[in-house]
């Protein structure tokens, strides 16, 4: 099987393997549905794609049957929505990950726990390669998507701030009302906690 045979959506990763074969590929973000629906793409926006190569290995043991890896980088561009100010924010993505691939879930599941850096799969004949690139961009997005500095003035509460009142969180006075606080700011309230965790 020459490597242009072989399909990412139905992989033979163990054949991957064996050959010690290299996939590369360029997709568009709109081949990705998931990745697409995590950004915020405005009108106008040139399509985005994400680079990616995938390459095979056996892994030759002492003891046993050789290993079958599959290391995979992907880079792309993603516009991301600021939760702070919900303009678009730009986010470059590299992933460079090592998957180990055995025969069955419950061996996957028994050498997950034992390897760190790297995770296990079951190789079925026909692995979705594009859904894992897909998956690891995914997983590598910030939790709460934010500019380091807004490119405008957010205004962050219906509350005007005075500057006396940013004492009004100091860790030696009593919590009254910052159950209140937390629901309208969130960004104070963690800030307080901060406060208060190197106070202590
Ligand atoms: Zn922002």
């Amino acid at each position: 099987m020459k490597s242009r045979d072989f399909n990412p959506a139905r992989l033979d990763v163990e054949e991957l393997a064996r050959q010690g074969a290299e996939l590369s590929g360029t997709d568009p973000h709109s081949s990705f549905a998931r990745l697409v629906d995590a950004q915020l793409v405005q009108r106008g926006d040139a399509e985005r794609h994400v680079h990616w190569t995938a390459r095979g290995e056996l892994l030759r043991v002492r003891a046993g049957a050789a290993q079958v890896w599959m290391h995979v980088n992907a880079r792309t561009h993603l516009n991301l929505q600021c939760q702070r100010c919900l303009d678009a924010t730009g986010l470059d993505v590299d992933i460079d990950r090592s998957f180990r691939f055995v025969a069955d879930e419950a061996t996957a599941v028994a050498l997950d726990a034992e390897l760190d850096d790297a995770d296990v799969l079951v190789a079925d004949g026909a692995f979705d390669l594009h859904a894992l690139i897909e998956d690891e961009i995914l997983l590598s997005l910030p939790i709460v998507p934010m500019h380091e500095v807004c490119p405008h003035q957010v205004i962050m509460s219906t509350l005007p701030v005075r500057p006396g009142d940013a004492n009004a969180t100091d860790p030696g006075g009593p919590d009254d009302g910052a159950d209140d606080a937390a629901k309208e700011h969130p960004f104070a309230a963690l800030a307080a906690l901060k406060r208060r965790s190197s106070a202590s």
